[in-house]
């Protein structure tokens, strides 16, 4: 019974080649249908490079995230320079 399922699942299953990095990966029946039920388009990129990609924007977005702090510290920095200086 449960060999009969795996076989189904690989039967529906697809490999799709990686457009990033060019592996293949497989696509289980499960995921395919999670993709078509959301009416999105089936992947076209391998795990790795879905995860780099996502990595990479969250790592965007968090530069983005210091630059304004630093700058945000830079300037409370200069303040208490003068601050400091007032008092010298
Ligand atoms: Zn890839």
């Amino acid at each position: 019974m449960v060999r009969q399922r795996v076989e189904q699942i690989e039967i529906r299953g697809q490999s799709i080649e990686c457009v990033s990095c060019g592996a293949l990966f497989y696509l289980t029946a499960q995921e395919e249908q999670w993709f078509t039920a959301k009416r999105l388009s089936l992947p076209a990129r391998c795990r790795n490079c879905r995860k780099t990609r996502r990595w990479k924007h969250t790592i965007d977005v968090d530069s983005e995230k210091v630059k304004a702090r630093d700058e945000a510290f830079e300037l409370a920095m200069r303040n208490a320079q003068k601050v400091i200086n007032k008092y010298r």
